[in-house]
């Protein structure tokens, strides 16, 4: 494989001191069209293996990508094997890395498999998860359920409750043992609920052991990259669900690790021996979803506020949990604030009278879906308490204020007056 050159054009992040937007640079980063006959767009890779050019070759290929060997200042690591690397993942991951204003960033199978593979690189028999709670399904099932049976324990604090809750949660968990990692969801689903990432990293700070400081790693599907920069907020990992408004179709599923290289080592390493990457076909999907990423997150969030102005002004309807919606004196808005960039297009409202007429609404919908998941092109709902979060015992529904009338939407890219056109026919009939 030739070297290639860290100032080719395709690596170019400015003009004439000028720093170029990610938008801007999703539609050729990362992608010299001359190394695949000209053609303006990556071709896919779709192949297992690559030929060394010579012994010599795949000797310090092997020996850069186990780190026996420091690359060259212009020298880039050597294809070796679709495991380890595939030129349709490193361009996905370059441009990811853009998005998530990252050094670099590691493309998954899917949301669960980066977080996985992130905890499983960093934590220890013996260590202590410090988490937030709410969080998504899955990763409550495998902190909660799993990593007990490897010996990693956990100690949740409410992202209700704010960083206090958190400050009393990582004393309790430091007299259990070292804490291996922090990791948080923020907004949390399905009622926004904020994590304050500052304060995270602080309460990190505090639980540095022998100089090792537990990395603080967030779980950013729900606003995504375009409306939350947790790296900028002092987060060291930031992971997320591709299939959510990256990937944005609804026809891919992955997942994605953004930091520091030293942060990212170790998590690399891991993906590499389990196998946990994303294969080539979804990287070329999420490349092309890239381009559209920032179109589409603005049209679902301006989207998303005309239909929470519509259910917030309805008689049927009792909460809108829609961030904007936050009061002056709610002890989240200063996070929103600081660390949001929008309030985004997921949120939940709830019907009055519980879930025989919410069943209903969602029942007599005619454009929107009824379906779980979030962030593709259409409109999406669902009945948490009833689907996703139905494993969860009623005092803990009633304590995330789950209720039975809540429904969670995810708003597309639909025209936002033919969604409240459908919203409206539906609760007519709540
Ligand atoms: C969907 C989701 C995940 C899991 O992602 P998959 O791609 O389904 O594995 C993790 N976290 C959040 C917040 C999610 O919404």
């Amino acid at each position: 494989m030739e070297t290639r050159v860290a100032e080719k054009k395709w690596r170019k992040r400015t003009l004439n001191n000028r720093p170029l937007k990610p938008e801007t640079l999703m539609m050729g980063y990362g992608y010299d069209p001359m190394l695949s006959e000209g053609s303006l767009k990556p071709p896919q890779f779709q192949t297992s293996t690559f030929v060394f050019k010579t012994a010599q070759d795949g000797k310090d290929f092997f020996a850069t990508i186990q780190g026996r060997r420091k690359l060259g200042p212009d020298e880039e690591p050597g294809l070796i094997y679709s495991r380890f690397n595939n030129p349709n993942l490193e361009v996905v991951e370059d441009r990811l890395a853009l998005w998530d204003e990252a050094e670099t960033a590691l493309v998954f199978a899917s949301g669960m498999a980066a977080i996985s593979t992130a905890l499983l690189a960093y934590l220890r028999p013996g260590d202590i998860i410090l988490q937030s709670r709410p969080i998504y399904g899955g990763t409550e099932t495998l902190i909660h359920s799993i990593l007990p049976e490897f010996g990693i324990s956990q100690v949740a604090f409410e992202a209700e409750l704010g960083a206090e809750d958190m400050r009393r949660a990582a004393e309790e968990a430091k007299k259990k043992g070292r804490v291996g990692a922090i990791f948080i969801e923020t907004p949390a689903n399905p009622t926004n609920a904020l994590v304050d990432i500052q304060a995270a990293r602080k309460v990190s700070e505090m639980l540095t052991v022998d100089g090792k400081r537990p990395p603080v790693i967030v779980d950013n599907t729900m606003l995504g990259p375009v409306y939350s920069t947790p790296l900028l907020h002092g987060a060291d990992i930031v992971v997320m669900s591709l299939t959510k408004y990256v990937g944005g179709h609804s026809d891919l599923i992955a997942g994605g690790a953004s930091g520091s290289k030293a942060m990212l080592a170790p998590v690399r390493r891991m993906r590499s021996t389990l196998g946990t990457m994303g294969d080539t076909h979804t990287a070329w999907l999420l490349m092309r979803s890239l381009e559209t990423l920032k179109l589409r997150m603005e049209a679902g969030a301006v989207g998303a506020r005309k239909v929470a102005e519509f259910l917030r002004d309805h008689p049927k309807i009792d909460n809108v949990w829609y961030l904007d919606f936050l009061p002056d004196d709610h002890p989240d808005r200063p996070v929103h604030e600081r660390q949001n960039n929008s309030a985004g297009s997921t949120f939940s409202f709830e019907v009055k009278g519980g879930e025989a007429p919410a069943f209903r609404v969602l029942d007599a919908l005619q454009v929107i879906k009824l379906a779980v998941s979030l962030g593709g092109t259409e409109t999406l709902a669902s009945h948490p308490a009833a689907m996703t979060h139905s494993g969860m015992p009623a005092e803990e529904l009633a304590k995330y204020s789950i209720t039975p009338g809540l429904i969670r939407i995810s708003i597309g890219i639909e025209d936002p007056d033919d969604l409240i056109a459908d919203l409206s026919q539906a609760l007519d009939k709540a």
